[in-house]
């Protein structure tokens, strides 16, 4: 997707802070945190959002909350939270598939 802002971020074209990468996924953090710790987990393929997935994707979907676990454990959580925004009515605002994934407190500028 030619116009998308996270797969640009994939391609190198927009910087980000890099958490993780493998052959499906790729995760950075989220320019404007909202947690100590607020990253977002994205599938390489592109994907609008949730509405968008098929039946067949339950492996991706799986895997994709499995990694959440995971990469929040390795950057220190004992706890977070996970969001995935859908649809403009669901405050999404970016339409590539995403997870949120933040904990470690709330910053002091939101407190
Ligand atoms: P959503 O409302 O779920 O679509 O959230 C999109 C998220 O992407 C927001 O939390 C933004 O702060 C974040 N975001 C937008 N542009 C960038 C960027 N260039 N690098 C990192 N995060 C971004
Ligand atoms: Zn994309």
């Amino acid at each position: 997707m030619s116009d998308c802002i996270f797969c640009k971020i994939m391609a190198g074209e927009i910087p980000c802070k890099k958490v993780y990468e493998d052959e499906e996924f790729f995760a950075f953090h989220d320019i404007n945190p909202i947690a100590r710790v607020h990253f977002m987990i994205i599938p390489k393929r592109h994907v609008a959002s949730l509405q968008e997935c098929a039946a067949g994707e339950e492996g991706m979907l799986g895997r994709l909350l499995l990694l959440a676990a995971k990469l929040a454990k390795e950057l220190g959580l004992s706890g977070f939270k996970t969001a995935i925004n859908t649809g403009k009515e669901g405050g999404q605002v970016v339409f590539h598939l995403h997870v949120h994934v933040y904990g470690g407190g709330k910053l002091a500028h939101l407190e």
